[in-house]
C-alpha cells in the first residue's frame, strides 16, 4: 500500500458520497414528478437554464437578464409546490455531504478539506494508528495514574495542555517541533497519539510511524530502489511523529537521513514530534552531535519521568 492508493481509497470515498447524494436527488425528483402535477414542467425549466444561458451568450438572441428572472421563479414555485403537497421545501435540492467541494473534493484547482481528511484517515489507518486513535485521544488520557502530590503529576499535565494547545492551533502560525523523552509507559505513544488524531481532525497531512519503519523505507528507496518505499511522505506531511527514535539499527547512513530529515522539515516550517526512550547522554552516544543540538536548539522538550502506568493499569 502507497501513498497513491490511499489517496484513491480516499477520491472513491469522495465519489461515493457524490453518487449517493444524487441517487438520492434523482430518487426524489423522480417521486415529486409523479406525484405534484406541473412539478416536471418546472424542474425542466430550471434544468435547461444553463444551456439557455450558454447560447444566449453566444448568438445573442435571447437576453440573458431574462433567463435569469424566469430561473429566480421557476425554483420559487418548484418550493411552493413541493410544500403545498406536503414536502420539505428542500425535497429536491442536491444534498451534499460536503458544501465547500460539492463532495468534488476540490475547490477551484484547491484539494477540499474534506478529501485532506479523507487521504489522512486512509493514511491514519495504513499507518497502523487507527485503532490507537480511538483509545488515545486526549479525552481518554487519565491523570489518575499519576500521583497528584506527585512533581510529575504537574509535568504531565502541563506536557497535555501544551500538546493540546499545539494541536488546537495547528497551522495558525509558526508551526512547533517536540521531542518526548522518557522510559516506556508513562503516557509519551498516548499523547502523541492524540496529538497527531487532533491535528488530523483539522484536516492536515500527518504521519506517525516508528523509527525503525521510517528508516527502512529509506533503505529500501535508497538502496534496491524500491519506488514504492513512499519516502516523500517524510518530508511533504505537515506534522510527522517519529515514534520510538532510537529503536532502530543506528549507522551513518541512519544518523544522515535523520540529520537531513530534521533539517529540511525545519526549514520549510513543518512540525515534528519525536518520541524517545533515550536520555539525553544516550541520545549524543548514538547519533551526531549536529542532530542534538539541532533537537535541543529547536524543540521543546517534554521529559516524562515516574512510574510505568501501564503496570498500574494492570495491577
Ligand atoms: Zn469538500
Amino acid at each position: 500500500m502507497s501513498r497513491s492508493d490511499c489517496i484513491n481509497r480516499a477520491k472513491s470515498t469522495i465519489e461515493s458520497r457524490y453518487n449517493k447524494s444524487k441517487f438520492e436527488f434523482d430518487q426524489h425528483t423522480l417521486e415529486a414528478s409523479l406525484k405534484i402535477s406541473g412539478f416536471s414542467e418546472v424542474d425542466r425549466l430550471i434544468q435547461s437554464t444553463g444551456s439557455r444561458i450558454f447560447y444566449a451568450a453566444i448568438s445573442k438572441g435571447e437576453s440573458i437578464e431574462d433567463i435569469r428572472r424566469e430561473y429566480d421563479v421557476a425554483v420559487k414555485r418548484k418550493k411552493e409546490l413541493l410544500v403545498q403537497n406536503g414536502f420539505p421545501a428542500d425535497y429536491c435540492d442536491m444534498k451534499y455531504y460536503c458544501d465547500k467541494c460539492s463532495d468534488t473534493g476540490y475547490v477551484g484547482i484547491r484539494i477540499c478539506s474534506c478529501l485532506k481528511k479523507e487521504i489522512n484517515y486512509e493514511l491514519l489507518k495504513e499507518s497502523g494508528l487507527y485503532h490507537l486513535s480511538k483509545y488515545q485521544s486526549f479525552d481518554t488520557f487519565s491523570l489518575k495514574y499519576y500521583l497528584e502530590d506527585d512533581d510529575n503529576y504537574q509535568t504531565i499535565k502541563n506536557h497535555l495542555e501544551t500538546l493540546k494547545a499545539f494541536a488546537d492551533g495547528f497551522g495558525d502560525d509558526t508551526n512547533s517541533n517536540f521531542l518526548l523523552m522518557g522510559p516506556t509507559g508513562l503516557g509519551k505513544t498516548h499523547l502523541s497519539t492524540a496529538a497527531a488524531v487532533s491535528v488530523i481532525d483539522k484536516g492536515y497531512y500527518v504521519i506517525y510511524e516508528s523509527a525503525v519503519n521510517i528508516f527502512e523505507n529509506f533503505q529500501a528507496w535508497e538502496f534496491r530502489k524500491d519506488k514504492s518505499a513512499d519516502v516523500e511522505k517524510y518530508s511533504e506531511c505537515d506534522l510527522l511523529v517519529i515514534d520510538d527514535l532510537g529503536s532502530e539499527m543506528v549507522t551513518a547512513f541512519t544518523v544522515e537521513k535523520l540529520y537531513s530529515l530534521i533539517n529540511e522539515r525545519i526549514n520549510n516550517n513543518r512540525s515534528t514530534m519525536i518520541n524517545t526512550n533515550l536520555t539525553a547522554d544516550e541520545l549524543v552516544q548514538k547519533y551526531d552531535k549536529r542532530i542534538v543540538s539541532r533537537l535541543l536548539g529547536e524543540y521543546y522538550i517534554l521529559p516524562f519521568r515516574g512510574t510505568d502506568v501501564r503496570m498500574q493499569k494492570l495491577g
